[in-house]
């Protein structure tokens, strides 16, 4: 492994068609041999980098009496202090447009990205020339390892502005040499259309969002499309929310389309390096240790967890030159486990997914409730659509909860009665009192992005209240 940093890769490389890895040795190496021999190198390096060129970790390491030399070992890695959404969005407002942590001059800015802002004010990424071609390499490198071969057609069906997602696939597709279709979405009739194409061109693979999956296969089948047999998809890769990781909807895109789940994808400010990715036997997200050094921390002591332990997810950049995050504390919620992986691969792994983002946690009767344990339940119950609602309302300052679900297109009214009480007798089980509403089939809205599933009519009660 060469000491060079930044690294650059030969951009020709590719891998024998039937090896399962793009890069065997560093995959499957003793996992505390990566880490001292590659990845505590390249971290040293970052560090020495951004203290160098980003004011923004130098003000804040100065201020914490870290310099980077003092870092020595992956144990005193945990001294640098965490950085989190928060302070970016800060920074940026302060140093418009990108922040003081962009690293290099303007003109070396290959392309401007920028999340979508569902939560909050956007925050914008410029991302150099070199970066762009580690982040072809990385996503390239990954989605080898679940599967993707040159001879493979990917249909990308996610928006291609502002969401990162869609054009670190495509630029991963480009570079591992697989044809492309970015196909987008959200134009207004596009979905039908989508329909279209993925029955006449027949694409090997899908990305996109769950939620976005399951509608293209409700609309297909609402039209006498079968989507296993009409569509040709051998694999479908999925990031921007967590149901790909989230067992029973795993399960439902499985068997509507034939072909096999994959969970990526980890936070917006890490992307869209790729580095938290299922391989082909689907046993949680591997964990890239050597592309993204990710720890998991425990939300109270903020000291990193040994294995088997749920805790929060903290990521740093490792080959990142414009606005590397280094401890980025996403608040995101998993569990992480070095257990074996049949694909021999020696990354840990989150083996339940990111069950808890951090943006979706609502707090309820003073618990805190994530989305994607309601999802599971649902989707989990035949003859349940997979489209829901959760709305929170407070009567009496007490909070209520309310679940709003649908039954499958076909099933019949009689058994509506039956599919809400088992509904709710199985949230009853996981401790959350809730009161479910069946509606017809289609009521909900559908979603072609990341599903906001939650409405939080609480504020509104409060409000009332103060009058
Ligand atoms: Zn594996």
């Amino acid at each position: 492994m060469s000491t060079q940093w930044p690294l650059e890769y030969d951009p020709k490389y590719l891998p024998s068609p039937d090896s399962p890895y793009w890069n065997e040795k560093v995959e499957t190496m003793d996992p505390q041999e990566r880490e001292e021999k590659i990845i505590l190198p390249k971290l040293k390096a970052q560090l020495k980098y951004a203290y160098e060129n980003s004011p923004f970790y130098k003000k804040k390491w100065d201020a914490a009496g870290i310099k980077p030399e003092h870092i020595r070992s992956l144990e005193d890695f945990e001294q640098i202090p965490f950085v989190t959404k928060d302070e970016i969005r800060q920074d940026q407002m302060e140093y418009p447009p990108f922040g003081s942590n962009l690293c290099i001059p303007k003109e070396q800015i290959a392309r401007v990205q920028g999340t979508s802002g569902t939560t909050g004010k956007p925050t914008a990424f410029g991302i150099s020339k070199g970066d762009m071609m580690r982040i072809a390499e990385a996503h390239a490198r990954i989605m080898w390892g679940f599967g993707m071969r040159p001879h493979d057609l990917v249909f990308i069906a996610s928006f291609f502005s502002l969401y990162w997602g869609s054009w670190g696939a495509l630029l991963g597709c480009e570079r591992l040499g697989a044809g492309s279709f970015p196909f987008g979405a959200g134009v207004p009739g596009q979905s039908d259309r989508a329909l279209k194409w993925m029955k006449e061109i027949k694409p090997t693979i899908f990305y996109g969002t769950p939620s976005y999956s399951l509608y293209l296969a409700e609309k297909a089948k609402a039209k006498g499309i079968d989507p296993r047999k009409d569509f040709n998809f051998r694999i479908l890769f999925f990031s921007g929310e967590p149901g790909a990781g989230v067992p029973s909807t795993k399960k439902r895109i499985e068997e509507a389309y034939g072909g096999i789940c994959i969970d990526s994808g980890s936070t917006a400010e890490m992307s869209p390096w790729m580095s938290n990715c299922e391989c082909e036997y689907r046993t949680g997200m591997h964990l890239w240790q050597d592309i993204v050094y990710a720890e998991l921390v425990d939300v109270e002591t903020k000291k990193r967890l040994p294995y088997g332990k749920e805790g929060a997810t903290v990521y740093t950049h490792l080959e990142r030159t414009s606005q590397p995050m280094i401890r980025f504390w996403s608040g995101d919620i998993s569990q992480w486990t070095d257990e074996p992986c049949p694909c021999g691969r020696t990354y840990p792994r989150l083996p339940k997914g990111i069950y808890g983002r951090a943006d979706d946690m609502f707090v309820i009767r003073g618990e805190n409730v994530y989305p994607s344990a309601i999802e599971d339940v649902i989707r989990s119950i035949e003859g349940m659509g997979d489209e829901f609602r959760i709305i929170i309302t407070r009567e009496k300052t007490m909070d209520e909860l309310i679940v709003q679900a649908e039954p499958a297109p076909g099933v019949d009214k009689a058994l509506v009665p039956q599919l809400k009480q088992k509904l709710e007798a199985e949230l009853r089980a996981k401790g959350l009192r809730t009161i479910v509403e069946m509606l017809e089939p289609g009521t909900l809205e559908r979603t072609e992005f990341k599903a906001r599933r939650v409405i939080d009519k609480r504020q509104l009660y409060d409000e009332i209240i103060k009058k």
